[in-house]
């Protein structure tokens, strides 16, 4: 318990304080939401949560942006081609038994976790949204995993796909 409310202070009091901070000093912004997403993943992982219902929350830009096809309501209409790594991310949520979304933003990932009441969010995304979403979604207990960004942001963005099943094995593994 005292764990999840030192989790709250940093989501509820240190975030905000920070971005304030950043919005002064543009430059360090992300490395303060990058610090947040690495504290309370530590956090997260010293509370030692166990469940199977587990959500892996994806971005959109993952997808790559040749593909046409619509994931944003059923992320099943995917055809597997293996051009991205959505591919991958549905074999494993496959293997897990996992509820998989794909989100645009975070007033849509704030529904998809109403309507599926998850115990435990595995989430991908860039350091703003994830900061942003993980600050939200307190106190439910959620591991970021920021994306990589080779073509720069929003588009065709990867993530390491080890990252996303060893937070899964974690958050799992035992319930
Ligand atoms: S794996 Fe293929 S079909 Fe599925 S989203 Fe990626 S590009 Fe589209």
């Amino acid at each position: 318990m005292r764990r999840r409310w030192v989790r709250g202070f940093a989501l509820r009091f240190l975030y905000p304080l920070l971005m304030v901070v950043g919005s002064f000093k543009k430059a360090k912004k992300e490395q303060f939401q990058r610090f947040i997403i690495n504290l309370n993943n530590r956090l997260v992982r010293a509370e030692n949560p166990k469940t199977k219902k587990i959500l892996l929350l994806l971005p959109h830009c993952l997808q790559i942006d040749e593909c046409t096809i619509r994931l944003t309501h059923n992320i099943y209409n995917c055809e597997r081609c293996g051009k991205c790594e959505i591919k991958d991310l549905i074999q494993i949520a496959d293997e897990n038994e996992l509820n998989l979304s794909v989100a645009t933003g975070g007033t849509l990932a704030r529904r998809i976790v109403g309507n599926l009441k998850p115990e435990a969010i595995v989430a991908v995304a860039c350091e703003t949204d994830l900061s942003s979403g993980i600050v939200d979604i307190y106190p439910l207990p959620v591991l970021g995993i920021p994306n990589e960004r080779p073509f720069g942001p929003c588009v065709n963005t990867q993530v390491d796909l080890e990252k996303v099943k060893e937070a899964i094995r974690f958050l799992s593994s035992g319930a």
